[in-house]
């Protein structure tokens, strides 16, 4: 069984793919951990995220791995031989992330590594482009999507208790500004696949989501 989740920044997607791998027992896979690895290589090198043929080379050759925990805890993240785990959350890595997520070259080489997760059994991807080009075929898709305001606020509380201070108006500006990017892009853009279900998390809790989600999952199973 495969379970697809997209949505824009901050709309809940790593939370719900998380709870929803760890109650079937399946293997999840956080696709924007892999862009953001590669990312804080990029600019632990000095490198310019916009340079596609230097950052597209670079995709290639740096071995991105997700520690693949079947159950809730945290999953590692490392480039080469670097855990860069807590690395990837910091603000520059946020702010540079979808200029080096644009390149045609970073997504073949990212989207490839990617199939050969989802082809390796039951898997819960999240991401932007998991219904529409990874797993295109996948059996249960899901697109959540909040307001801005409560996507700043989610945001604001995660880095808050990480010891960032935060300026709530600058982060659903930042957050604006990323989705236009990740929406408008020429290669893969964030859209929401034809057959996935739409979830509004706006006004519902972790555990309604997760609910809704599981259900989906068992009504494929069952062959709805
Ligand atoms: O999901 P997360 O916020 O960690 O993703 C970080 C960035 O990685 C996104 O803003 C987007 O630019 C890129 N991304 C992508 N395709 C994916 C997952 C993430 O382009 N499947």
């Amino acid at each position: 069984m495969k379970v697809a989740i997209d949505g824009p920044a901050g709309a809940g997607k790593s939370t719900i793919a998380r709870r929803v791998a760890a109650a079937l027992g399946y293997v999840y896979v956080d696709t924007g951990a892999m862009y953001r690895a590669l990312t804080a290589e990029v600019l632990r090198r000095n490198m310019d995220p916009a340079d596609a043929t230097a950052v597209s080379e670079l995709a290639r050759s740096l071995n991105i791995q997700l520690d693949r925990e079947a159950g809730g805890g945290t999953q590692r993240v490392w480039a080469a031989d670097r855990d860069v785990t807590e690395e990837i959350r910091e603000p520059v890595v946020n702010q540079n992330v979808s200029m080096v997520a644009s390149h045609q070259g970073v997504r073949s080489a990212v989207v490839a590594q990617q199939k050969g997760m989802a082809a390796q059994g039951n898997v819960v991807m999240d991401g932007r482009d998991i219904g529409t080009t990874v797993m295109p075929n996948a059996d249960v898709k899901v697109f959540l999507k909040a307001s801005v305001t409560e996507r700043a606020r989610r945001r604001s509380l995660d880095l808050v208790r990480r010891g960032y201070s935060v300026n709530l108006a600058q982060l659903a500006e930042e957050i604006r500004e990323r989705d236009m990017f990740d929406s408008t892009r020429r290669v893969s853009p964030l859209r929401r696949a034809s057959d996935a279900v739409e979830i509004d998390t706006t006004h519902l809790t972790v555990e309604e989501v997760v609910d809704m989600v599981l259900l989906l999952c068992r009504n494929r199973e069952a062959g709805e």
